[in-house]
């Protein structure tokens, strides 16, 4: 696993380095638009603590802080109303998928019928 970059994007917002839109923030965690929305709605949900992807996530974190992150996950979809007409969660992980920031985090992406899950 790779070591936790601190200078990453998502740091930088946690350190209020650089400004974000928030829509939710917990003891634990924190909700904000993505920059370049990718859906109508498109919101991201990081963990406060330093993970670099789910797996670390997982690993590493404590139970508070899990279980705080998928209330916050939920909370965000409740909030943008998209409980009725339905959202896509997304979490890309390393290389493979395609991860670009490296402290994990959560995609929702909704307010529109989305596509194919993946295109090849
Ligand atoms: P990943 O590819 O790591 O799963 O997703 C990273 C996401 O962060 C992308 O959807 C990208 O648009 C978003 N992003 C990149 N830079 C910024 C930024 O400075 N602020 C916000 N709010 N989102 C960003």
């Amino acid at each position: 696993m790779q070591a936790y970059d601190s200078t990453n994007i998502f740091a930088k917002i946690l350190r209020k380095e650089i400004p974000a839109t928030v829509i939710h923030e917990t003891a634990c965690s924190l909700a904000f638009h993505d920059a370049f929305p990718k859906a109508p709605l498109h919101a991201l949900v990081i963990p406060k603590g330093a993970y670099t992807d789910l797996h670390d996530f997982c690993k590493n974190a404590s139970d508070t802080e899990i279980t705080d992150f998928w209330h916050a996950v939920d909370h965000v979809i409740t909030d943008l109303n998209l409980v009725e007409s339905g959202c896509r969660l997304i979490s890309n992980s390393g290389a493979n998928g395609g991860q670009e920031v490296p402290h994990f985090h959560v995609h929702i992406c909704g307010g529109t019928k989305l596509g194919p899950m993946l295109v090849k």
